[in-house]
């Protein structure tokens, strides 16, 4: 996006501001397609905990993608959003048995990772298709915080299970219609993901009933000028020849699915807030924004990387800085970045910041939580309003001590 818009959106909607740049998630979403384009029916269901707004859903499902969800909550935004039930997928992670009852009841696809749920659910509801996430134990990516295929993950069921799951199926009278893995963020390998690949293939064929193989997500995006992406091409050639001779080993043609999230959102997101104060201190200058932690936790909780960029100044001499917020502990977005001289009232970007950045904000401070906007057709549309006193004290119950509290 232009920094000459970021900055009329700064102007006009105030800060701190999520911006959405729509023809980025569209551009994304094409590519993977273009990857894949040798599989006849591929599947791209967007991972919505990344970013949940819900125009932002409604974008995705005008684009042809279908929905992963994590909670009944996120099922419910993407039906509000205009997908039908059968567009969504349920990944859950250690919600109730209820919980899956009630989202299946939707219509929902569900995808079961514990084996104890399986057996319940399977015994309540004997011919409901339902896929199972397995975890093949492959170590993908560098982050331990963000890579679940792992040994020691809470996520999926053990490939080593599978006996006890066969027998769980048979014993139900299951139906088991789709497979799916998801090893975490950050593939730099293909190799390695090819490899988690062969595993889920040979999970697959003890499995008569199946309609579709899910792939899951964890593509890498570039942060900085320079950083190493997942090569979606050469993976879109590699998986989709692999999955062809797949399909011919089952004996039937099989839809491949993916459920990307930061693959779609994250380079289409800039986050805008204003420099509050210019703080020399012995040992470095501090740019302090009206924003912090409860805003774009990121950098702090994963010690990720965003660019940072001066858009008031952007020709500006370079100096060094670092970037807090104005929280009341630690909450540094980048040391020693070197940005173009920054003076009191300066707008800065933050790039990447489409994809678990918005959905983790916080009132933490009790701050508001920003105002999202999406850049669509030229335009900016105003996806959510600032928040507002009245949004922070809208549930909380005031008690008048002189009355006697009932619960
Ligand atoms: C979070 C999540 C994703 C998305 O991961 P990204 O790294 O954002 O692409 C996909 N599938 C499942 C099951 C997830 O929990």
């Amino acid at each position: 996006m232009k920094e000459s818009v970021l900055k009329s959106i700064a102007q006009k909607v105030g800060t701190p501001t999520y911006v959405y740049d729509a023809s980025k998630i569209e551009a994304q979403f094409q590519r993977l397609q273009k990857a894949f384009q040798g599989v006849e029916r591929l599947r791209v269901n967007y991972a919505c905990k990344a970013l949940s707004n819900l125009s932002i859903l409604r974008l995705m499902k005008k684009m042809g993608a279908g929905l992963d969800t994590v909670s009944i909550q996120e099922v419910q935004l993407g039906i509000k959003a205009g997908f039908e039930p059968s567009d969504i997928i349920f990944t859950p992670n250690g919600v109730s048995l209820e919980e899956i009852e009630e989202t299946a009841k939707l219509g929902v696809q569900i995808n079961i990772d514990n084996l104890s749920i399986l057996e319940q659910f399977g015994t309540k509801y004997p011919h409901t298709p339902v896929c199972i996430r397995i975890n093949p134990h492959v170590m993908a990516g560098g982050n331990s915080n963000i890579s679940v295929g792992h040994i020691d993950s809470k996520f999926g069921i053990s490939i080593h299970q599978m006996p006890h799951v066969l027998r769980i199926v048979e014993n139900t009278n299951m139906r088991i219609n789709g497979v799916h893995m998801h090893t975490g963020s950050d593939i730099l390998d293909i190799e390695v993901f090819l490899y988690a690949a062969e595993i889920l293939f040979d999970t697959a064929l003890q499995f008569k009933d199946l309609e579709f193989l899910d792939f899951g997500s964890g593509f890498k995006v570039p942060y900085r000028p320079g950083d190493i992406e997942t090569n979606i091409e050469e993976l879109g050639e590699k998986l989709s020849e692999r999955f062809h001779r797949f399909c011919k080993t089952y004996g039937r043609d099989l839809e491949l699915a993916f459920e990307p999230g930061k693959f779609l959102v994250s380079e289409a997101g800039y986050f805008l807030a204003k420099v509050n104060a210019v703080k020399q201190t012995t040992s470095t200058v501090f740019a302090q924004i009206d924003s912090g932690f409860n805003h774009l936790i990121r950098p702090m909780l994963y010690g990720s990387h965003h660019e940072i960029k001066n858009i008031s100044n952007p020709k500006g001499k370079e100096r060094f800085y670092t970037v807090v917020g104005y929280i009341c502990e630690t909450d540094t977005f980048g040391s020693n970045r070197k940005i173009a001289e920054i003076v009191e009232g300066d707008v800065l970007v933050f790039h990447n910041a489409g994809a678990y950045c918005f959905t983790m904000a916080s009132n933490y401070n009790s701050r508001f939580r920003p105002a999202e906007v999406l850049w669509y057709n030229n335009e900016a549309h105003i996806i959510r309003k600032r928040e507002t006193f009245e949004d922070l004290v809208h549930n909380q119950v005031l008690i008048d001590f002189k009355e006697k509290v009932t619960v």
